[in-house]
């Protein structure tokens, strides 16, 4: 825990969702293009759903959204991610600012196994530099658990280590872990493909509730999902041999119920 006197403090109440827009953004694997100049606007306090068959660029371009991509050595990227307008990309603006107002949840939860359940949650704010006291952790952890919808399963055992708890109630503590820092964008690569379906469905209960206090970018294959939890669809294809790009965006009731161009049409209905 950095006691830093320059650490900001934990601030007591969640922060407001923020808009993303990805411009023309194209990303490279070395010489291997992924993604072709995609144009996205992310409203603040929606669920965007990303749907497209594997391989398509959905999770790089989710990376890309909170410059989690720069991890990977030979990845490379043109084109501009404004949070609330401002380019996360810009230069002077720090990788710390990003990951901190955009936080991520991947699909296998990841926990820190040995690790109390009160810990995780309040993992992140040593990662990001963030000090608190323990009254404001006690306050914390029961708001951000409560808020991913796991507070009344495990407030009686919030020193048993994350590992202990079904993978449902792992992905939940995922989620309250990455709540904790108060980010105001959260990115969700397919969070219920490793789930049951009731944990899946207390995860969606989890994403509907938050989309008032966080905007929501989820990647899932699961077309019923995104239907129940998305106010705006976006279609990635990669067709032979070219980038990964978007065919088709829009509301999710058109997406679903009138769109407008057949590859479209032919995924919705599972028919590729
Ligand atoms: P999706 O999430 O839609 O399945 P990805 O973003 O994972 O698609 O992958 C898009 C393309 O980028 C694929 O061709 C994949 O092989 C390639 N790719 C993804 N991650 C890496 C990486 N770390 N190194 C090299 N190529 C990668
Ligand atoms: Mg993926």
């Amino acid at each position: 825990m950095t006691t830093a006197t320059t650490a900001p403090a934990a601030p007591a109440s969640p922060a407001s969702p923020a808009s993303l827009d990805a411009r023309a953004v194209s990303a490279w694997f070395g010489t291997h293009k992924v993604l072709e100049r995609v144009t996205l606007n992310m409203p603040a306090g929606q669920v965007t759903a990303l749907i497209g068959p594997s391989g398509c660029g959905k999770s790089t371009f989710l990376r890309i959204l909170n410059r989690m991509h720069e991890l990977i050595p030979a990845a490379q990227l043109a084109g501009e991610v404004l949070f609330e307008g401002e380019d996360i990309y810009a230069p002077g603006r720090r990788l710390t600012d990003a990951r901190r107002h955009i936080g991520m949840v991947f699909q296998k939860p990841n926990p820190f196994p040995a690790m109390s359940i009160y810990d995780n949650v309040v993992a992140g704010l040593r990662l990001t530099g963030v000090r608190a006291n323990r009254q404001t952790k006690d306050d914390l952890v029961q708001e951000c658990l409560s808020r991913a919808g796991l507070w009344k399963e495990v407030r009686d055992r919030l020193r048993q280590p994350g590992g202990a708890l079904s993978g449902g109630q792992q992905q939940r503590l995922c989620i309250a872990r990455a709540l904790a820092v108060r980010p105001r964008v959260l990115l969700m690569d397919e969070p219920c493909s490793a789930l049951d379906p009731t944990s899946t469905r207390r995860v969606e209960e989890t994403i509907q509730e938050l989309a008032s206090e966080v905007t929501v970018v989820i990647v899932t294959h699961n077309m019923q999902q995104a239907a129940r939890v998305s106010q705006q669809c976006a279609f990635f294809l990669a067709e032979q041999g070219t980038p990964g790009g978007i065919v088709e965006h829009g509301p999710t009731t058109d997406i679903f119920g009138a769109p407008k161009d057949d590859r479209t049409a032919d995924y919705v209905a599972g028919r590729f």
